[in-house]
């Protein structure tokens, strides 16, 4: 399991470690886990009976973290035995303020709260830490808009009731009416905002994602043929810029198809639309959901859709149609992924950075799951070199520009999270490439970075702070490209 940590997506999951928190939750002797909001990460999928065995403990669940995490509650201290529990942990401050961490304050910001926070308690806590709140009658349930120095927001992410804090949107700064979306839904819950490297549709037999779209219904808003090629647009927006291939379908309800709808109120799931103010609701592809939800896409037909004025369908459906491939929100106030929609012509750097991190760069082998490609690159995003053959295998264009990745395994420590007990660790590993590895970097969650002895085989010694540093390892080549894999170390005291 890797955690996806690129740029303002969710997430370096950054955990206070309690006891020997990664080591594999078995033995007699297991402690309780305290109380409060906590990740906790099973062995496999955690299912209806093992949601149910929580709730009886008294252990409220609050989301899905992909693909085996759940982010729960409890009121007092809880025993986790007999639930096969790789580990649990609390939600540091810094992860929760992602990017932003550490830079200066820019203007307001949207403090998240976990939804079993009570509204008065999430005010009082904000006032304690020295916050403005900047009334906003339209926001997520849960959320407060907030003014203050970076010392506060700091102040406040510390507490345990906030889930995260993000940069405001310009929108949410206007007077504008402003629509948040509800998140993507998976079977074992809303989708928490951190999400691990796992959430994407897997690759078929032949190593290629497509996937098909299907309508059930269409809006009477519209002409049926504009409802139909703006949301086509929108997939294929997300297309352009990844190694996926989207489709019009033969029949509802197929595998690996995303089924669209328009309805108003209960519609057949358990999230009936019972007011204007939420626009849609997508559904994260197999395996948070099985066919036929995975992947769906359903419209509140009690908005005025429209592609000039009123409700953009093309904006509305460029976000869904993110959740449906599996992103979650990003906290980039600019970005699609952003909670809340605003007008869009198209993807931004930061979206296109969190679908590569999933399906790889158009014209790359199939994404790989354990090793992403790296989206950080100025030269591809913008200009993919092959938007209509996403599935086409790597190749080198004549004269010259190799564009393939170097490939990199860490050897030791075997699992991508671990334990220490020292305030270093060393990490070796492999490296390869079509033309050569050049070198090999190490950058670490909490801001070291150094270069690692060796290239086809490399070793670094990786300084750790007490808690979990997120460890990165990059491989690059001539050309600058880059592949990486990375590993959560947590430092016990
Ligand atoms: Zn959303
Ligand atoms: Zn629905």
């Amino acid at each position: 399991m890797i955690i996806l940590n690129s740029r303002t997506w969710p997430v370096a999951l950054a955990l206070s470690a309690w006891a020997a928190a990664a080591q594999p939750y078995g033995g007699e002797a297991r402690p309780a886990i305290p109380a409060g909001h906590r990740v906790v990460q099973f062995q496999g999928y955690p299912d209806a009976a093992v949601r149910a065995e929580l709730a009886s403990r008294g252990v409220r669940v609050l989301g899905f973290v992909p693909p085996s995490g759940l982010l729960v509650a409890s009121d007092g201290a809880w025993n986790p035995g007999g639930l096969e529990l790789l580990w649990a942990a609390g939600i540091e401050g810094a992860s929760k303020m992602g990017a932003e961490f550490g830079r200066p304050a820019m203007g307001a910001h949207l403090a998240v709260f976990h939804q079993d926070v009570d509204p008065a308690l999430a005010r009082r806590l904000a006032g304690e830490a020295g916050l403005q709140v900047l009334e906003r009658a339209d926001l997520l349930p849960g959320h407060l808009l907030v003014a203050g120095s970076w010392e506060r927001l700091r102040s406040l992410a510390s507490r345990d009731e906030v889930l995260r804090i993000v940069p405001a949107s310009v929108e949410l700064l206007t007077h504008r009416r402003v629509y948040g979306c509800p998140g993507p839904i998976a079977e074992a819950g809303a989708v928490a905002d951190y999400v691990m490297e796992g959430s994407q549709w897997p690759a078929d037999a032949t190593g290629a994602v497509a996937l098909h779209f299907w309508f059930n219904t269409v809006t009477a808003k519209l002409d049926e043929s504009i409802v139909r090629e703006q949301v086509n647009a929108a997939f294929q927006e997300w297309v352009r810029y990844t190694n996926l291939a989207i489709s019009p379908g033969q029949s509802a309800g197929a595998a690996r198809s995303i089924d669209i709808l328009f309805a108003t109120g209960a519609h057949g799931d358990s999230y009936p639309f019972s007011s204007a103010n939420t626009l849609a609701h997508a559904f994260f592809p197999v395996p948070a959901n099985q066919e036929p939800l995975a992947g769906d896409i359903h419209f509140n037909d009690v908005e005025a859709w429209d592609v000039s004025g009123g409700i953009d369908l093309y904006s509305v459906a460029l976000h869904e149609a993110g959740h449906s491939l599996g992103l979650a929100h990003s906290s980039d106030p600019n970005s699609v992924m952003y909670a809340y929609y605003h007008l869009a012509a198209g993807l931004t750097a930061d979206d296109i950075a969190g679908i590569q991190a999933l399906y790889g760069k158009p014209g790359t082998a199939p994404a790989q799951p354990t090793q992403p490609v790296q989206p950080t690159q100025p030269t591809q995003p913008t200009q993919p070199t092959q938007p209509t053959q996403p599935t086409q295998p790597p190749s080198t264009p004549p004269g010259g520009g190799d564009t393939v990745a170097p490939s990199l395994t860490i050897v030791s420590p075997g699992s991508t999270i671990v334990s220490a007990y020292s305030s270093s660790i060393k990490v070796t590993g492999t490296a390869a490439d079509n033309v050569g590895v050049v070198s090999v970097t190490w950058g670490t969650s909490t801001g070291g970075s150094g270069v690692a002895t060796g290239t086809t085989s490399w070793s670094a010694v990786v300084p750790l702070l007490i808690g979990n540093t997120t460890v990165t390892i990059r491989a690059y080549d001539a050309a600058g490209n880059f592949g990486w894999r990375s590993l959560t170390v947590v430092r016990v005291d």
